[in-house]
């Protein structure tokens, strides 16, 4: 069984991530959206409010399950028999950081392989950062997250 683990803040939820859980899907097994709880971010929605946001979405995929974990990813990967990490590559600005990470990760845990996919285009500019940023000027954000997460962002910029 190759059981893989995507892991991120998914702070919310994009198109940008839900290509990658897709395509991840027809090459693993199993994967497991690990949402990581990353104590130096300030996020907007909570832990529990991104996985029950992501199980929505994932629902009609048998091999991906949704989990959170709020300490080293490597750990998590060895307790739960998943030794492959998949991210995805949108720009070289992001190749250095995940160069370090996945090094690192691999000399603590030396079975552990990061595999990369690179972004589909229509998402290459697409962050969670991004959607954040329109919807805190109450702008549209159809474009970059599904249906079903629209009033869920907009709502934790009404208060
Ligand atoms: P992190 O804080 O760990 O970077 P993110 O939720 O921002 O968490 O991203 C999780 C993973 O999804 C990362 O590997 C990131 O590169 C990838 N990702 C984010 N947006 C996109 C996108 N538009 N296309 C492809 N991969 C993406």
């Amino acid at each position: 069984m190759r059981r893989a683990i995507y892991p991120g803040s998914f702070d919310p939820i994009t198109f940008g991530h839900l290509d990658i859980i897709k395509r991840s899907s027809k090459m693993f097994d199993e994967i497991i959206v690990l949402v990581l709880n990353n104590s130096q971010k300030n996020s907007l929605f909570s832990p529990d409010e991104r996985v029950s946001m992501i199980k929505g979405l994932v629902e009609s995929y048998e091999n991906v399950r949704v989990d959170t974990h709020d300490a080293l990813l490597i750990d998590y990967a060895k307790k739960n028999d998943a030794p492959i990490v998949i991210r995805g590559l949108r720009a070289i600005t992001d190749f250095e950081y995940e160069l370090q990470i996945a090094q690192t990760n691999h000399v603590q845990y030396e079975g552990l392989e990061t595999v990369f996919l690179t972004t589909s285009l229509a998402y290459s500019y697409l962050s969670s950062t991004v959607v954040r940023e329109f919807a805190s000027y109450g702008s549209d954000i159809s474009h970059f997250v599904p249906k079903s997460i629209i009033p869920l962002v907009e709502a934790k910029y009404k208060a």
